[in-house]
Order: C-alpha cells, then structure tokens, then sequence
C-alpha cells in the first residue's frame, strides 16, 4: 500500500496549494521550519525496521511570501525566451528552430551550464565561433545574459 498525504500550503496573497505527496516526503516535509501538524490531523503508523514513526496524513504549511527563490535549470526553451529570440553574436530575431543554446565559455573548456554562460545563437554564429570564446572568435556579445527572477515554486511541498 502507497500511503499519500495532503501538504496544504497557505502563501500570502490568498495563494493556497494542496498537494498529494508521497510518505517518503511527507516524512522530509514534517521537520520543515514552516509545518504545522493540525491537532486533530489522523496519524499513520510506519513501521520502520528500527523505529515506529507517526506521520500525519495532513501536514499545513504557511509561508510569508508566495515568491520564494528559484532558480528555474537552464534549457534551449528557457535560454530563448529570456533572450527574446535574438542572436548573441548577430543580433537577429531567429525562430526557435534556427536558435541553438551557445555556451559562451565552451564546455570542452570548462564552461558550466549556467544562465550566466548561456546565450541564444542562431545556428550560423554558432558554427561559427565553435570550441572558442567570444574573444577568440573576434565575436562580441551584443547582450550581456542574466539568471532569469525568482517565480513561485508550485513544488515547494
Ligand atoms: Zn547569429
């Protein structure tokens, strides 16, 4: 049997999440700073092979700001659209399927994938600057790329 517990999160604007979370979770989420065990919340007995744990099928959370830090993972989708489709090197507005996600530092170097090492490139300056950096290609950066803001991290619980 898959036990699942409800993990309700109550955010400031009137913002409230329930969700369904594996026990597994559940068991992480109780000792989280910010839970709240309802009094009246029924209790599932696990049986682990050393101990016996409680755990309430209920857990309620409230955070003070509905916008908690976030970093989304870099993608070829997310690279694009915080570029606005346009070219690093060129300048172009290119379609999605022309636009290729550019390390700036090449990753044979080092280069980690990172927001702040990403850039839209449309295929062509890609090919182009290949395995070197912007300098070595005599290739400027017409833009310089930035970690995309916070936004609300419906996972929290
Ligand atoms: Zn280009």
């Amino acid at each position: 049997m898959i036990a699942t517990i409800t993990a309700t999160t109550y955010f400031t604007n009137n913002i409230v999440i329930h969700r369904q979370v594996p026990l597994a979770r559940a068991v992480t989420l109780m000792g989280h700073a910010n839970a709240i065990i309802p009094p009246d919340a029924d209790l599932l007995e696990i049986r682990c092979p050393s101990r016996v744990v409680l755990v309430p099928v209920h857990i309620i959370f409230s955070i003070d700001k509905a916008f908690v830090p976030h970093v989304p993972t870099p993608s070829k989708a997310g690279v694009y659209r915080r570029d606005r489709g346009v070219c690093a090197y060129c300048g172009r507005t290119i379609a999605f399927e022309e636009a290729s996600m550019d390390h700036i530092l090449p990753q044979s170097r080092g280069g980690p994938t990172a927001w702040d090492n990403l850039v839209n490139a449309c295929r062509r300056c890609n090919e182009k600057k290949a395995n070197r950096t912007p300098e070595q290609a005599g290739m400027p950066l017409q833009f310089k790329p930035f970690t995309p803001k916070v936004r609300l991290r419906a996972d929290l619980c």
